[in-house]
């Protein structure tokens, strides 16, 4: 995805939890390695298998100056993450990916002037937390309603799931909707 002769690697294992991006920009680092989903505490709340030792998350983030002179990251970070399904309860492994296109900012920059393609980054003191924007991508990704497809589902009424759901119990509104309204608005 990233043409890796273009940055300085900077693969560290495990991957810093904050990061300084706007020193990464001037290196033109190529950050990437494994975390841990038990660092993640948000998105361990909704994973099935909460003492997972073994999740990892995949991430490759590229931060660079745009031609606009935004300090960006791109890239992508994805895991699979067992969920439980909302028709049969039991546990279903979904594959959760993420592009990513962060630019950073500062309080001196205008939310307005930063292009639509990015999610803005606000740092403060030079520094945030690569964990917590890594989290977010991946809590953004998860499917309100995960289920198991078509033929795994081991609900004895999978075949018509849209009966299931006028008869059982309402569709659960996922929280992170909330925060994907807030970051589109940001
Ligand atoms: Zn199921």
């Amino acid at each position: 995805m990233v043409d890796p002769y273009h940055f300085a690697p900077m693969s560290e294992h495990p991957l810093p939890t904050m990061i300084e991006p706007f020193k990464l920009v001037a290196k033109r680092a190529l950050v990437d390695g494994p975390v841990e989903l038990d660092s993640l505490p948000r998105l361990r709340d909704e994973l099935a298998n909460k003492t997972s030792q073994e999740g990892f998350a995949e991430v490759e983030l590229a931060f660079q100056r745009d031609q606009q002179g935004f300090a960006t990251a791109s890239g992508y970070v994805r895991a699979t993450a067992g969920v439980v399904c909302q028709r049969c309860l039991g546990v279903v492994s979904i594959p959760l990916e993420a592009s990513v296109s962060w630019a950073f900012i500062t309080d001196e920059t205008a939310f307005e002037d930063v292009p639509k393609a990015y999610d803005a980054i606000m740092v403060e003191d030079e520094a945030v937390s690569l964990f917590d924007l890594i989290e977010d991508e991946l809590l953004l990704a998860l499917p309100p309603v995960p289920m198991h497809e078509e033929g795994e589902c081991k609900a004895p009424d999978h075949q018509s799931h849209d009966e299931g759901f006028a008869n059982g119990s309402e569709v659960k509104q996922n929280p992170f909707e909330v925060l994907a309204e807030i970051k589109k608005k940001s």
